[in-house]
């Protein structure tokens, strides 16, 4: 059961969505504002996106520095 996390360009709102079909079409609608622009978050690897600008993530944060 795929379940593929996007997060809003518009309002930055992570929120998951249930892909029963990948050969279906998608519509990505953000619960907050409506938007139909998102982004494809792969959660598997942690947050390890390079978004610049200041976002204020849900989260703990970093507990560990390591550079690459
Ligand atoms: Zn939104």
């Amino acid at each position: 059961m795929p379940i593929y996390e996007y997060i809003c360009e518009d309002c930055n709102t992570k929120y998951e969505k249930f892909i029963k079909n990948r050969l279906a079409e998608v519509v990505l609608v953000c619960p907050i504002c409506g938007s139909q622009r998102a982004k494809k978050i792969f959660s598997l690897f942690g947050s390890s996106s390079t978004t610049s600008g200041s976002s204020s993530q849900s989260g703990a944060g970093e507990s560990c520095g390591s550079s690459a």
